[in-house]
């Protein structure tokens, strides 16, 4: 018998970060490496935050703390979530997580019983069907619409609704697309929870604050009111911040869920580090100021990025407004994701992400987070893999 539990053993490791661990070991063995597959922010965490960390490693703030998160900052989230997403929120209503993933984690583990099917609109974020299954559920993937722009199908939601669904995972601003779900799609997604009462939905809004300004982030709760005990929002500092590293997330929604949640995270993880949640509150408080340098940034790298992929006819592309990706589509003379990003790695040492991670195998996903030298420079490359292959 295999020593690895049932639960494990189909369970898939993070390729993302398997790419750019990949990527960064052969360029420590001296490779000449572009890497165009991070999906985190190139710029350092604000220097107002580290010093409120700094602040509180002084003040001694190095104890055990309450599982659910520190009150002052509990409460600041609740604050954000009513002023700024419309979302009038309590702070019983909200739990600091270890990052986003930890408040996915927690929220699937709390209301997936075994065979609970969660419907995961694809291109998604390669952890939502592996937490999924950690929590016994199974992930059904719904195609977008066809063409390009990856908008959600909303017929195709329905017809796989049963009695067996029980959530719903939304993205906006999505990873891998950088798509932004507009407000008549939201509209009909609450249509649709109204129609279905035994449905629940997770709202990931992790990128919420780094879009063009053209555009709004809309929370699903801020137009659906009376559908407040079925959504939760998922969020996090690690993107608008740039905080990665200091895993810090929350997670809102009925207090029913969010105590659960609470009592599986002191039974597991306890509370998030004492002064990360201290610098996380320095950040949050007037949110989102301090951050329009790198939103201003991201805007700037993504419309090149986007501007010179769509010049190259082997790939396809609608500009998107929000995250740091580009989803090109790769024509049909190109060999499937997978390989060509195995080509990309080994011919011209690009390091990008193959869309098959997605959900999609027909795309590949470039990140913007770095500086132009490095955005110009795998262009460059891009086109010369693709030249050399067709
Ligand atoms: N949600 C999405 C869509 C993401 O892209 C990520 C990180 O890549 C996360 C959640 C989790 O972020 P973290 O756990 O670092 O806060």
């Amino acid at each position: 018998l295999d020593v690895i539990s049932e639960r494990a053993l189909s369970l898939k490791p993070s390729l993302t970060l398997e790419i750019s661990s990949l990527a960064q070991s052969l360029k420590q063995k001296g490779r000449d490496i572009c890497s165009l597959s991070a999906g985190e922010p190139d710029f350092d965490t604000p220097n107002f935050i580290v010093e409120a960390a700094k602040k509180a490693l002084d003040d001694g703030i190095t104890k055990y703390g309450p599982a659910g998160g520190d009150p002052s900052l509990r409460e600041e989230v609740a604050k954000k979530l009513t002023e700024i997403n419309d979302v009038p929120t309590s702070p019983e209503n909200v739990l600091i997580t270890n990052g986003g993933k930890q408040a996915i984690f927690n929220l699937l583990q709390v209301i997936i019983n075994p065979g609970d099917e969660v419907l995961i609109p694809s291109p998604y974020w390669l952890s939502y069907p592996e937490i999924t299954k950690i929590a016994g559920g199974i992930p059904i993937t719904i195609n977008s619409s066809k063409g390009n722009s990856f908008s959600l199908d909303i017929e195709e939601i329905e017809k796989n609704i049963n009695h067996k669904t029980k959530l719903l995972i939304l993205n906006s601003p999505c990873n891998p697309t950088g798509r932004i779900i507009q407000e008549s799609e939201l509209q009909s997604i609450a249509n649709l929870l109204r129609k279905h009462p035994n449905i629940y939905v997770m709202s990931d809004e992790i990128y919420e604050f780094l879009i063009t300004d053209k555009e709004v982030h809309i929370s699903l709760a801020s137009i659906a009111p009376d559908l407040k005990d079925k959504i939760f929002i998922v969020n996090g500092f690690a993107k608008a911040w740039a905080m990665t590293g200091w895993r810090v997330g929350y997670l809102q929604g009925s207090s029913k869920i969010i105590k659960k949640a609470i009592a599986l995270q002191s039974q597991s993880t306890s509370n998030v580090c004492s002064f990360a949640q201290r610098g996380a509150l320095a950040a949050i408080k007037g949110a989102p100021k301090g951050i329009d340098y790198m939103i201003q940034s991201y805007n700037e790298r993504r419309k090149l990025l986007t501007e010179e992929l769509r010049q190259i006819s082997s790939l396809s592309l609608e500009a998107q407004s929000g995250a740091f990706y580009a989803f090109p589509k790769l024509s049909d003379e190109l060999p499937d994701s997978l390989s060509f990003c195995k080509i990309a790695l080994e011919k011209e040492g690009l390091a990008i992400v193959p869309g098959i991670a997605f959900g999609n195998d027909r795309c590949i996903r470039l990140s913007c987070s770095v500086n132009t030298e490095t955005l110009n420079d795998g262009i460059t490359r891009l086109n010369r893999i693709i030249k050399d292959i067709t």
